[in-house]
């Protein structure tokens, strides 16, 4: 088996990229250590308790050799959040409007490494992962010259730009690597200008806990208040700083089922999105990759997202009476959002005096 009989099976397999790393402790590796000592990690803890199993996957498959590297283009073709002006939209990562890449993109691995043994005499050893392991796994993709680690830290595809996903096998499979991809940033900096919250402190830093996409993701109770604001109508996750990439101009776009938006998220409102039962929110959840978030902690979004997008749609919606469907508002974490939420509408309304019956509040 050579690194080309790899790629020629990762390529009937649907993977849009493949590279091969060599299995080694790569540099980059060790800035985790730093990054989490800054305290730039927030709450992800997971990370400090695989910081040592990252730094090295033969830690994870001591047998490893190499690391097959593999990217799927997840772009489809609507408009970037930062070209959408309606303070009603729900304004979701585009990673997250289809079906949940763990789930296809892991059969997709997990059917390439099938593919592998069936094509190999000997038993090999082998592990697949899709972002969920103890794996620093663009690390591993710039040594298998996908891409390089952009100043957004995300990895980008000189043609085919930063909307992948990325998913890998270890194993002990002695393959010919590929060379590094190299920097292509050069003198850009328009993804830390661009970043609302400052979160990418210095090129290549990105401070999480001030990342929009840390708040509306990863933290499971309260978002701070004073940070509150700067979220807008993010109900999860944030794509700026990829959208303003020079390299996301004119990015591949996928024509994959997969990844195109569900009826449920293509272009959502977050006032329809309030209004649903948990029962609904929770079986959208199941299905997409948003259900990381949890019922509360979308809920929760949601009713931020109102408060920001200050529209009578959202004043309307989020002043409704409880109902018995919607449980989740009534949690004691979400109801201290839905209160933030209707004092920052009422005070917007009441400074600007808008009962003119205009779609914005203020
Ligand atoms: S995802 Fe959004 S908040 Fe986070 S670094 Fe990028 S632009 Fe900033
Ligand atoms: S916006 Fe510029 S600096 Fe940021 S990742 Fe893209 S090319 Fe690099």
């Amino acid at each position: 088996m050579t690194a080309e009989d790899v790629k020629a099976l990762a390529r009937e397999t649907g993977f849009d990229l493949c590279g091969i790393a060599p299995a080694e402790s790569f540099p980059e590796l060790k800035f985790l250590d730093d990054w989490l000592e800054r305290g730039y990690g927030g709450e992800m803890r997971y990370l400090s308790r695989t910081a040592r199993r990252r730094s090295d996957v033969r830690q994870v498959v001591s047998s490893a050799r190499s690391v097959i590297s593999l990217g799927t283009v997840y772009n489809t073709d609507r408009p970037y959040s930062t070209e959408v002006n309606d303070p009603d939209a729900a304004l979701i990562s585009r990673y997250a409007w289809g079906e949940d890449y763990h789930e296809v993109v892991g059969r997709r691995t997990e059917a390439l490494l099938e593919r592998l043994r069936a094509a190999v005499d000997e038993p090999f050893d082998a592990r697949c992962y899709v972002d969920t392991g103890p794996v620093q796994e663009r690390v591993h993709a710039q040594h298998a010259g996908l891409g390089w680690i952009g100043k957004n830290t995300c990895l980008i595809h000189p043609e085919k730009g930063s909307w992948l996903f990325l998913s890998e096998i270890i194993t002990s499979l002695p393959l010919e690597p590929d060379a590094p991809q190299l920097d292509q940033c050069g003198t850009c900096t328009l993804c830390i200008e661009a970043c609302p919250t400052d979160a990418i402190r210095e090129p290549w830093v990105l401070d999480a806990t001030r990342c929009l996409s840390y708040l509306t993701i990863e933290i499971r109770g309260a978002m701070p208040e004073a940070q509150r604001p700067a979220v807008g109508t993010r109900v999860y996750g944030c794509d700026i700083c990829q959208e303003v990439c020079p390299y996301n101009a004119s990015p591949a776009r996928s024509d994959d089922p997969a990844w195109q938006p569900t009826t449920d998220l293509d272009q959502a409102r977050l006032s329809d999105l309030w209004r649903r039962s948990d029962e609904n929110l929770a079986a959208l959840l199941e299905r997409s990759a948003m259900s990381r978030a949890k019922l509360t902690g979308l809920r929760r979004n949601v009713a931020v997202a109102l408060g920001n997008g200050a529209t009578l749609a959202a004043a309307a919606a989020i002043a409704e009476p409880e109902s018995p469907d919607t449980p989740s508002r009534s949690e004691p974490m979400v109801a201290e959002h839905v209160d933030w939420a209707r004092r920052r509408l009422a005070a917007r309304t009441t400074h600007s005096g808008d009962d003119t019956g205009d779609d914005k509040a203020d």
